[in-house]
């Protein structure tokens, strides 16, 4: 078993009483593992003959599976490549399944990096409405960014700005706002010894004081009637019922909410929150849900839409490759052409690091299309796809940014599906396709 620290242990024997042991037990086992499909570009069916190992149906949501302990790293198969699932221990799922994205609303992700919440989020909408998802660490929103490209995301702005900047300029825009908080990460601790090593009960105090500002923030985003779920990885009741407490006396215009779900068990003296521990088939997370009941005026300015000079040879571009017409208006952001989603405000000032799909960028006086854009595809919606199998070899061809012999027929730009599901592009003449998998995804094994 790890070593756990002992100040953690004796907080956790006060809080559980009689369950103490098998609290005990559970934490000297290894972390549930699991992954979440991506019905975005995906089914079960698929997925499930793409596996080598059993996914078994999770509580914490219908797209979020049990995976064996010993099953090989899911994250080299192609079909990973291409966005069809999302590595997630299920019950990290819970918190947006309390959220319950409608499509069509406009939801805030404030702490969002690396994307496992707001890619379900995305998953939920549908394509429909706005997923805005934030994270104030630069270099943790890149990651952010790349994985809500590679499972096709096209609703979505990331952004890497402070939340108090960002909910201040968005004031009243959003209809749901998730604040996943940073925290002590007691929850990690079966599988992230730096956690172990950084726990203490001052990181304790200071997180609980963090999350409050952050949730202080989040409420000013939200709409009149708008849901506000705040979630951790903790099992402290400090960051946990006491923050909502704290929050809930300094903004006396939200209500607490039943979660509305039946995992887990209720939060302590919170029946309406939902608390998961490892006894629970999960690893430990808190879930609570507020309702924002005071007017709020949204005074979001408008994205101030221009015609730039490239924009009639990007539509071209666009429907070279795509046989439906474009779904979103089209903006240029330096040299990056992008389909932006309905309700995109004005962005500046906010760190945004990308607004919609990026379609292409202008080299040399010349669109080329954008690897982001063909995964956002689904076959049918493309003029030409080259069809491969995961078990071919011709797919880890192309994965390694290797040439492939295609179909004489096929000319110009054409996206590769593997098992049905897009992973990217190249383009096409003469029975040959040159690969246009960008370098640093390719796969070395
Ligand atoms: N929701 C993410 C997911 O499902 O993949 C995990 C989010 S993680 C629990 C919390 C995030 O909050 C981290 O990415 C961290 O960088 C970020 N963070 C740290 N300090 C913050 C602050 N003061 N305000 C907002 N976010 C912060």
């Amino acid at each position: 078993m790890n070593e756990y620290p002992l100040a953690f242990l004796c907080r956790m024997k006060t809080l559980l009483c009689s369950e103490y042991s098998d609290f005990l037990e559970c934490m000297g086992q290894p972390s549930v593992r699991g992954i979440r499909l991506n019905p975005l570009k995906c089914d079960e069916a698929t997925l499930k003959n793409a596996l080598d190992f059993p996914m078994e149906s999770s509580p914490f949501s219908p797209y979020s599976y049990r995976i064996p302990e010993d099953a090989d790293k899911p994250g080299r198969i192609p079909l990973h490549h291409a966005g069809a699932f999302y590595s997630q221990e299920p019950s990290a799922a819970s918190a947006v399944t309390v959220l319950n994205p409608q499509p069509g609303e406009k939801i805030l992700d404030l702490c969002a990096a690396p994307g496992g919440k707001s890619t379900q989020i995305a998953a939920l909408l549908a394509g429909k409405g706005l997923l805005w998802s934030n994270e104030v660490v630069r270099s943790r929103a890149i990651a952010l960014l790349s994985n809500l490209e590679r499972m096709g995301v096209s609703n979505a702005v990331v952004s890497s700005c402070h939340p108090e900047t960002l909910c201040e300029t968005l004031s009243g825009f959003f209809d749901r706002v998730l604040v996943d908080a940073p925290c002590s990460g007691e929850g990690m601790f079966r599988r992230d010894a730096q956690a172990v090593q950084d726990w203490s009960e001052e990181h304790v105090r200071t997180c609980a004081v963090r999350q409050g500002l952050i949730l202080d923030s989040a409420a000013t985003a939200l709409r009149e009637n708008g849901i506000l779920v705040y979630s951790t990885c903790t099992f402290s009741p400090e960051e946990n019922e006491e923050t909502v407490y704290a929050f809930l006396q300094r903004h006396p215009d939200f209500v607490l909410e039943d979660s509305g779900v039946t995992f887990g068990r209720p939060g302590i003296g919170m029946p309406q929150a939902r608390r998961v521990f490892p006894m629970d088939g999960g690893d430990g997370h808190f879930v609570a849900k507020m309702r924002k009941t005071s007017t709020a005026i949204c005074r979001v300015a408008e994205y101030p839409f221009a015609k730039f000079s490239a924009e009639s040879d990007a539509k071209a571009l666009y429907s070279q490759i795509f046989n439906e017409p474009l779904p979103g208006s089209l903006i240029q952001s330096g040299s990056a052409i992008l389909i932006v989603p309905e309700f995109v405000p004005r962005l500046s000032g906010l760190g945004v690091i990308r607004a919609g799909v990026m379609l292409g960028e202008i080299q040399k006086g010349r669109i080329e299309p954008a690897h982001a854009l063909f995964l956002s595809a689904l076959p049918r919606q493309l003029r030409q796809t080259v069809h491969l199998s995961s078990r071919s070899p011709e797919i880890h061809a192309y994965l390694h940014g290797e040439e492939l012999e295609v179909d004489s027929a096929l000319k110009g730009y054409a996206g590769v599906a593997v098992d049905g599901v897009i992973t990217g592009f190249g383009k096409c003449s003469s029975g040959k396709m040159k690969n246009r998998y960008p370098k640093g995804l390719r796969s070395h094994t």
